[in-house]
């Protein structure tokens, strides 16, 4: 595992917290490749709300589950993640997040910080105890505007609550992504 690439650490936290039964969400479904780690890691059993405004996302993704994998215990939503109480009536066990654009697809169609931080706030509401949420977010797509926004948002959050922790590669200067890992506290 290369830990210094965010997608792969974002794995290795569900292969470490995420178990057959959980209750999970991909808030940018993308390429589908979250959606499939956790169908694998699944099993079967428990569930997946994967979420994209994009059409050309969803689909995406529908081809790559239909092709890779072999249970059907999700549910993919043409919606935006901000909306994210209007499908989830149920406590989550975790959450993923990979924001900025669909790669080789239209750029300007990309996360933006007001949204992001709404769902994020639904999110840790339907947080279970001990529940983790990832998030990794970019700087290219908007000069770092919803890297600081976040950062500004999630240093706030109550700390008997929620335990907050930012992963940064410090001796890059441009376009330098950053991961935030949020556990409810139990
Ligand atoms: N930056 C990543 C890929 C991010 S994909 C990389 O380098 O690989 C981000 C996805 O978020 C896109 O598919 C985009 O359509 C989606 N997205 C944008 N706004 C959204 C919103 N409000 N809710 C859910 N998905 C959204």
């Amino acid at each position: 595992m290369n830990f210094f690439n965010f997608v792969e650490l974002s794995h290795f936290l569900i292969d470490n917290y995420v178990e057959e039964g959980s209750i999970t969400a991909d808030c940018t479904s993308g390429n589908g490749f979250d959606t499939l780690y956790l169908c694998r890691k699944l099993q079967g059993k428990g569930f997946i709300y994967s979420f994209d405004v994009q059409l050309e996302a969803i689909r995406r993704t529908a081809k790559l589950l239909d092709e890779k994998c072999r249970y059907n215990n999700f549910r993919l939503i043409k919606d935006g993640h901000e909306n994210i109480d209007s499908y989830i009536k149920e406590n989550i066990d975790f959450a993923v997040y990979n924001l900025g654009f669909l790669p080789n697809h239209d750029s300007r169609v990309k996360t933006d910080p007001n949204t992001t931080i709404i769902s994020i706030r639904k999110v840790l509401k339907l947080l279970n105890k001990k529940g983790i949420v990832v998030i990794t977010v970019y700087t290219g797509h908007d000069n770092g505007n919803e890297k600081k926004e976040l950062l500004k948002f999630l240093e706030k959050t109550d700390e008997k609550s929620y335990s907050v922790m930012s992963i940064n590669l410090i001796n890059i200067n441009k376009y330098t992504p950053e991961l935030f890992i949020i556990q409810k506290n139990a």
